[in-house]
This record gives C-alpha cells, sequence and structure tokens, in this order.
C-alpha cells in the first residue's frame, strides 16, 4: 500500500552531502553552482572525497578549505591511509585541523585497480588505525564508512562488522554506508549493528541513479547488488536522459520515504555534484530552504 505520509509533528530528517573535488575550471563552477543550491537546506555537514589513493590530496584540500572559509556549511574531509606514511597522513590532516577543519571522514582507501590491498610499511594499516592516529592530533569528529552488504574483501560480515565496531570504539562517532538499492537489506543491517552493541548513527547513503549503465559498473567494483527490479526500471531508457532523471528520482524518492517510515531520520547523499535530484528527494523527506533568520531563531 501507499506509505504514510511524514506527520507534521515529526521533524525533518537531517542530511549530509558529498562532493567530489573539481577537477577543471568548469567542474569547479558546478560544483560551487551545486553548492550554492543545496547550502540553503542547512545540511548537518558537507564532505569532500580523497581522490583513489590520495591523488586529489590538493584539490580535496583546497575546496574544503573554501568551503570553511567562505560559507557557513560545515566541512568534512574524506582522508584515506593507502599509500602513505603514518607521517604524510597525519600531516595532511594537521593542515585540515589548522585550515579550521574539525570533522574527518576517516578511510582506508582502495589499491590500484587489479591489485590487493597491502598497508603501507609505516602507514595505517586500516581506517580504525587512522581513526586512532587522528584522535591523537586533535579532537576531530570522525565518522568512517559500513557496509550493508559487506566490504568485498571482508573474511565474513561478522567481521565486518567487528571492524565497524572497532573503528567507532577507536572514536569515530557516525558511520555513512556505501550506497544500496535493497533497503531491506541496509534495516536488516542496522538490526546486526544494534545486536553488536552498536549504538552511533549508521547514515545511509542515498546514491540518486540517473545513469544505470554507469550504476551497473560502479555497483560491481563496490559490492553493491543492483536488483532485477532496478534494471526493468531503466530498461529502454538508454537514449532518453531526461526519463532517465524521472525514474531515478522516483526511485531514489520511494527509497528514502521506506527508510523514513521506518524511523531513520539521517541521511547522506552521494549528489555527483549535482543538485537536483538531491533537492527534489530533500524536498519530499520534508527539509525545506531555510533563511538565516529563521535558523538562528
Ligand atoms: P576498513 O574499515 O579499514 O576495512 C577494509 C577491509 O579490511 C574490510 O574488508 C574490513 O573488514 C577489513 N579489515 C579491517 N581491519 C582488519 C584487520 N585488522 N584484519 C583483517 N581485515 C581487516 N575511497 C577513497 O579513496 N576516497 C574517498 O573519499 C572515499 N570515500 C568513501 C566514503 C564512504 C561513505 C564509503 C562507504 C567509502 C568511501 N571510499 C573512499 C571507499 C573506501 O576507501 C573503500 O571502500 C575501501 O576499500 C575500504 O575503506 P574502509 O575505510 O571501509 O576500510
Amino acid at each position: 500500500g501507499p506509505l504514510p505520509m511524514r506527520g507534521a509533528e515529526q521533524p525533518p530528517p537531517l542530511l549530509s552531502f558529498e562532493f567530489f573535488p573539481p577537477k577543471t575550471e568548469a567542474l569547479e563552477q558546478q560544483l560551487w553552482a551545486c553548492i550554492r543550491r543545496l547550502a540553503p537546506l542547512r545540511p548537518r555537514f558537507v564532505s569532500v572525497t580523497y581522490g583513489a589513493g590520495g591523488s586529489t590530496h590538493a584539490r580535496t584540500h583546497a575546496t574544503v578549505a573554501r568551503l570553511a572559509r567562505e560559507t557557513d556549511l560545515v566541512p568534512a574531509a574524506h582522508l584515506t591511509c593507502v599509500g602513505a606514511t603514518r607521517g604524510e597522513v597525519d600531516e595532511v590532516a594537521r593542515g585540515y585541523w589548522d585550515a579550521g577543519v574539525r570533522h574527518i571522514v576517516a578511510l582506508r582507501g582502495d589499491p590500484p585497480p587489479g591489485t590487493e590491498y597491502a598497508p603501507h610499511p609505516g602507514g595505517y594499516a586500516f581506517a580504525s588505525d587512522l581513526v586512532a592516529g587522528l584522535r591523537r592530533i586533535g579532537d576531530f569528529e570522525i565518522s568512517v564508512a559500513a557496509y550493508p552488504e559487506t566490504h568485498p574483501a571482508a573474511p565474513s560480515p561478522e567481521c565486518d562488522l567487528d571492524n565497524l565496531k572497532r573503528k567507532l570504539d577507536a572514536g569515530a562517532t557516525r558511520a555513512i554506508t556505501q550506497y544500496f538499492f535493497d533497503t531491506a537489506t541496509y534495516l536488516r543491517f542496522l538490526e546486526r549493528c544494534l545486536a553488536a552493541g552498536i549504538t552511533a548513527p549508521i547514515v545511509p547513503g542515498i546514491m540518486p541513479v540517473s545513469n544505470f549503465a554507469q550504476a551497473v559498473r560502479f555497483s560491481a567494483m563496490c559490492g553493491t547488488k543492483v536488483p532485477e527490479w532496478l534494471g526493468h526500471l531503466f530498461e529502454g531508457t538508454e537514449d532518453d536522459p531526461d526519463i532517465r532523471r524521472i525514474v531515478a528520482a522516483i526511485v531514489a524518492a520511494e527509497q528514502v520515504r521506506t527508510l523514513q517510515a521506518n524511523g531513520v531520520d539521517e541521511f547522506h547523499f552521494y549528489t555527483l555534484n549535482r543538485p537536483e535530484l538531491t533537492y527534489a528527494i530533500a524536498h519530499i523527506l520534508g527539509v525545506r530552504p531555510q533563511c538565516a533568520a529563521e535558523v538562528a531563531a
């Protein structure tokens, strides 16, 4: 049946938005237009990713530092351990602290394609080690990654859950999930987290999909199952980007409404530096733009 409407008495959820650091002047313009569009939705924080193996270090830093300097948004910098010594990673973290950035999304990072992950000699081996290292540098707020469908390299779902617990015990205060399409899997994961004694928020990562073929390729790499029904929904839209976007909005809106109906009140959006789908889905969740005066009141 139809989902219950959000009751007027229920407060709107907390949102966060994820961006990637721009590579060109044109992409930089696109990112800042996106940030200006989404800023009035008053996200809890906005995060900027760290390119594979730290390849975007300078661009991530520049974007996060500009967010800290020029906006009243709370910026969060993604930071990975792969391919770097502890000293190098610590220096990046100290640079964020000095720029006034107080929130880090602490990750292990992925090895170069086609290779197995191996810790850098003298590096942080896993994200839990990075979290512990960050705690020694400053009083950062720290978010970590969680995998409702289990991280592809984990020996078992139980080991992966233990790892999540280690990251939170080391000082992280929130987990953000890999994106997923099977909402029931996420809800079961929440129950497993609770049973394991995890009380920190496990914020669902929402990926509005407007390019299905690309999503299939990407999901194969990160261990997200693409349900058959999703393929059926996009069937025949290959040459029709407008229709694909409408379908994408409906799929994501249904997902967030189902989560909301199950008590989820915090969402993290993978914006891909495009505001429209995120804005529309936030609107459906009951999040509306606020002016500064309303926020202060
Ligand atoms: P970890 O928590 O360290 O876990 C990695 C694997 O090791 C898991 O399988 C875990 O079960 C296993 N493990 C952990 N500890 C041990 C141990 N002691 N012994 C044996 N096995 C162990 N990547 C980027 O490069 N840049 C980004 O900006 C970025 N942002 C992301 C944001 C989110 C919200 C998510 C979900 C992922 C992001 N990633 C990013 C991808 C991430 O780097 C990869 O998924 C990576 O493979 C795992 O990172 P992790 O922090 O989850 O690793």
